[in-house]
């Protein structure tokens, strides 16, 4: 293992448990560590207005339950959750871990509840996630704050500005992290690490490496402070990896977003109930596939594809009241011309390719809250589901963006959490959330997973710390 600190820094502390990030994997690994008496210390790199990462950002997680739990209705079984999954990540996924993130997360949700996690029932326009997704009260940024007050009180210690540059190790065996806090380095030991300290997705530069020059056009969704370091380190010492730089969650948003930390409300819902064009004016893929739970985090990918990385939604005045309203208003006028004209789209195109599309329409039953096999005919791409015809004026139209969500390149995790090497187990790190979420998501992704994954392999990277520290 290369570069060997320890000459260069003073040990400022020793822990049981150093925690690396501050979000909801780590959150529920320095809970769970600091339940069993051990002595805990998280290192967030952000200030601690900032603190939580991209769990901040989130709204709910999926959970399996074999009848009504909490504010869930009915049933949600492995099998059925399993089954969504496989159509989602096209099979691209570790069955044996899959498995075991669904099946422990149906004990999740009344553990969270005794953390302080208040859930509330489903928001309106959130399509079908009733049964499946308990909605947090208040948000990612209430459940955050609830798991940091109760770490307190459990005696855990939270470092803010303590940004984690390098895992010291010795052989299979990790003895200390050097962390940049406010600036300055110190060198801080534990008995045993968990790394929780999300993808690489805010790393704008090991972006562009696996996107090439496309990625200048991507927005980040969340956390700037998702830079891969720790990632990087690990994998330069020789741990396994898991999963292809380029494979992420990346939903399409308001081209008009910040380039971090936008959140919830910059995402489009609008696309099933329109088409999507290119800058172009060309329709490139079947905006009514699936239920957009199921299919809004490819349409990222979608528009990283197209020229100049950027794609316009056009709905008229019959659907602009079916999905959750954007932050930004979208561009509107009364002719399709105008609107063109306010997109920058070539008119005389994008009238062509609407009119082809609202031909192909096809007489039947719309329904906004399913899949209604509404089809267009003879069209390619065909629009499968909620194929109506775009003439009711006010016309609107959204430029879209990818928005990368969280990278899937990670650690490698065996079920204990242990972060793997291609040699075996290292003795006494663990990891859980984004930066090992790979091991699960290969590809695609299903609503509310991020947080089931950080929840289940957080509880556990705590759990098994805690039982090495305490042995
Ligand atoms: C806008 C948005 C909405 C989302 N909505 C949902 C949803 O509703 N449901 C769902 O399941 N998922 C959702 N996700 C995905 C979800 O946020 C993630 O899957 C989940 O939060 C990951 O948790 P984590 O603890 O691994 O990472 P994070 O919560 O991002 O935490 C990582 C932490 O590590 C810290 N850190 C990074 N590098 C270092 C370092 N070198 N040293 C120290 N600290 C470091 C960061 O500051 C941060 O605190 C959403 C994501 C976004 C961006």
């Amino acid at each position: 293992m290369p570069k060997d600190t320890r000459t260069h820094f003073r040990t400022s502390s020793t822990w049981d448990v150093a925690v690396v990030g501050g979000g909801n994997a780590a959150l529920c690994a320095a809970i769970t560590a600091a339940e069993t008496g051990a002595r805990v210390v998280i290192l967030e790199s952000a200030p601690k207005s900032y603190r939580g990462g991209n769990s901040r950002h989130t709204r709910n997680f999926r959970c399996m339950h074999r009848g009504p739990l909490s504010v869930l209705s009915d049933a949600y079984t492995e099998e059925e959750y399993f089954d969504d999954l496989m159509l989602v990540t096209e099979r691209n996924t570790d069955e044996g871990l899959a498995r075991m993130v669904i099946r422990n997360s149906e004990e999740c949700l009344p553990w969270m509840e005794s953390k302080g996690v208040r859930f509330q029932p489903p928001l309106s326009g959130t399509l079908s996630l009733s049964r499946t997704n308990a909605f947090f009260l208040g948000g990612g940024k209430a459940l955050v704050n609830a798991y940091y007050h109760t770490a307190e009180n459990l005696g855990v210690t939270t470092m803010y500005n303590a940004e984690v540059m390098h895992v010291e190790m010795e052989d299979d065996t990790a003895n200390a992290v050097i962390v940049q806090i406010d600036g300055e380095a110190h060198r801080i030991e534990a008995k045993g690490f968990v790394l929780a300290s999300g993808g690489f997705q805010s790393n704008l530069e090991w972006l562009t490496r696996a996107w090439g020059p496309a990625a200048a056009n991507f927005l980040i969704r969340g956390t700037p402070y998702n830079r891969g370091v720790v990632l990087n380190d690990m994998l330069e010492q020789g741990c396994e990896s898991v999963g292809d730089p380029t494979q992420c969650h990346a939903v399409a948003i308001d081209g008009r977003a910040p380039k971090f930390d936008g959140g919830i409300v910059t995402r489009l819902d609008c696309v099933p109930f329109s088409v999507v064009l290119n800058k172009d004016g060309e329709r490139f893929y079947d905006e009514g596939e699936d239920v957009w739970p199921k299919r809004y985090a490819i349409w990222g990918r979608l528009v990283a594809a197209q020229p100049e990385q950027v794609a316009y939604s056009i709905i008229d005045s019959n659907s602009i009241d079916l999905f959750m309203p954007s932050v930004f208003p979208a561009s509107k006028s009364h002719t399709l011309e105008g609107l063109a004209k306010q997109l920058g789209l070539d008119e005389k195109k994008m009238i062509e390719t609407v009119t082809a599309y609202n031909k192909a329409c096809q007489a039947g039953e719309f329904n906004a809250t399913g899949l209604d096999g509404l089809s267009t005919k003879s069209l390619t791409p065909p629009k499968t589901n909620w194929a109506r015809p775009i003439v009711k004026p006010p016309f609107y139209g959204y430029e879209l963006r990818p928005g990368v969500t969280f990278t899937y390149l990670g650690l490698k995790v065996s079920e204990k959490a242990q972060v793997q090497t291609p040699t075996g187990p290292l003795t006494n790190v663990w990891a859980g959330g984004e930066i090992m979420a790979g091991s699960i998501l290969g590809k695609g992704y299903l609503a509310g997973f991020g947080m089931a994954i950080g929840t289940v392999f957080g509880r556990i990277a705590g759990k098994e710390a805690a039982i090495y520290v305490n042995a």
